[in-house]
């Protein structure tokens, strides 16, 4: 068996798994090239502005006073993966990662140019001569233009990628852009190229400690040792199912053995099980020697479904998504900070004998149009609100920020008197928002 931290050569495999992972493979692949190039709303459907601190998805804009957001959907997406992972398995790692999915693209290159597993073991054992070098080159080449391009799209979701493959294209890209595209190159060939499922086996954290969300229960990839036991040759009275052919060791990209037991090296992508119910046919044997079954079934019993786990992983998703939509309900496109001068001259009395706070007041429009934003108070008897302008204009996805001062009569607060000041787009009395802050009265 191949060490982990080797190479592996896995042996082109065809049948029902492969089939279901090819097609989800195009499909989440055709999902991560064209999501940036879609538009909506008249810009990029997906961006992470970071120069301008903003992300943009689906239409929303959040900025960084948002971040609960982001919080709230990466709780959500790591509850949803631990459920998975305790229904099914490390079903996410072989059919929907990117490590997984993209490094089957550059080993389906290096197939076609060096051949399948035997061919490819002989030509890197072989001392160098002209057909492996430019067999080499010919593979090299070509997966440093798939690393260019992938380069190009992780860029793309950082940078409005028109502009970026425009710029590339013309040879205009500024020098940092460039090692942006570079990186992601580099990155793209270094993981997918030349790491491929060592990083799964050495380096993925979720690798690790996948082992704590299985139970009994957990469908995944499993030898049926009670079927399978003593192996030996198919002509054996006495052997069991398995004709240890290697067949299922030899299409493994993890390099290992499913015969024995789980191994946390295993994604789960079933080539084993194609592999061998490929055997199993020609010995015209029942297929599923190897097949995605729980301990419990291997072991006779009955797979139960529902369980602790899952049930409360269910509940968790169910709860963060309900605050999630709450939160995304309620939310306005006009956000404001409120500060209380705390230095000198936040305090000071006018020589009509009324008293004065000064306030930083930041308005942001978070989305497009152009507000017209009205500042007014709440929480006093009277007491008036100087701004150097009121209404102000705040343009489409930017902040304003202005110093006002609010001027009470002494004798109608109290020393410390909470108030609110509220901001109002002119155009849209619906959308507002309101700050609860302090007015220090001072000595009378
Ligand atoms: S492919 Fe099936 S029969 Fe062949 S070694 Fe693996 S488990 Fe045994
Ligand atoms: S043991 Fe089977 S399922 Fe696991 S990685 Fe290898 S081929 Fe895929």
């Amino acid at each position: 068996m191949e060490h982990k931290l080797n190479k592996a050569y896995p042996k082109h495999q065809t049948g029902r798994f492969r089939t279901i992972k090819n097609v989800t493979s195009v499909v989440l692949q055709l999902i991560l090239f064209v999501t940036p190039w879609v538009n909506w709303g008249g810009r990029q459907m997906v961006l992470m502005d970071l120069p301008g601190r903003k992300l943009h998805l689906f239409g929303w804009t959040f900025w960084p006073q948002e971040t609960h957001f982001m919080f709230l959907l990466l709780v959500m997406a790591g509850l949803t993966l631990f459920c998975v992972t305790s229904l099914l398995g490390r079903m996410w790692c072989g059919y929907a990662c990117p490590q997984t999915l993209l490094s089957h693209s550059f080993i389906f290159v290096e197939r076609l140019i060096e051949g399948d597993r035997h061919k490819r073991v002989k030509l890197d054992k072989s001392p160098w001569n002209a057909d492996k070098l430019s067999k080499k080159v010919a593979k090299w080449s070509i997966w440093l233009g798939m690393s260019a391009y992938l380069g190009l799209t992780f860029a793309g979701y950082y940078t409005p990628i028109r502009a970026l493959f425009a710029d590339f294209i013309s040879g205009s890209a500024q020098t940092g852009t460039l090692l942006v595209i570079g990186f992601f190159t580099g990155f793209s060939m270094l993981f997918f190229g030349f790491f491929r499922g060592r990083f799964c086996a050495t380096m993925c954290p979720y690798a690790r400690f996948q082992g704590a969300m299985f139970d009994r229960d957990t469908v995944m990839v499993n030898y049926d040792m009670v079927r399978g036991e003593p192996r030996g040759k198919a002509k054996d009275p006495n052997a069991g199912s398995c004709v240890d052919c290697n067949l299922c060791t030899q299409v493994c990209p993890q390099g290992i053995d499913i015969r024995n037991g789980v191994q946390f090296e295993c994604i789960n992508c079933a080539a084993c099980i194609d592999a061998c119910d490929s055997v199993m046919e020609k010995l015209d044997r029942p297929s599923g020697l190897i097949r995605y079954a729980s301990e419990a079934e291997i072991e006779g019993d009955k797979t139960r479904l529902l369980r602790a786990r899952p049930i409360l992983y269910s509940v968790a998703i169910l709860s963060v998504f309900t605050v999630f939509a709450l939160l995304l309900s309620t939310r306005t496109p006009l956000e404001m900070d409120v500060v209380r001068e705390a230095k000198g001259g936040a305090f000071s009395q006018s020589a009509d004998g009324r008293v004065s706070n000064r306030y930083n007041v930041r308005l942001i429009n978070k989305e497009a149009p152009d507000m017209t934003v009205q500042l007014s108070l709440e929480g006093f008897e009277d007491a008036e609100l100087v701004a150097p302008v009121n209404p102000i204009t705040v343009e489409a996805e930017s902040s304003k920020v202005m110093q006002v001062f609010v001027l009470v009569d002494p004798k109608s607060v109290k020393p410390v008197h909470r108030f609110k000041i509220t901001a109002t787009d002119s155009n849209d009395p619906n959308t507002q928002k309101q700050i609860e802050t302090t007015f220090l009265r001072g000595a009378k």
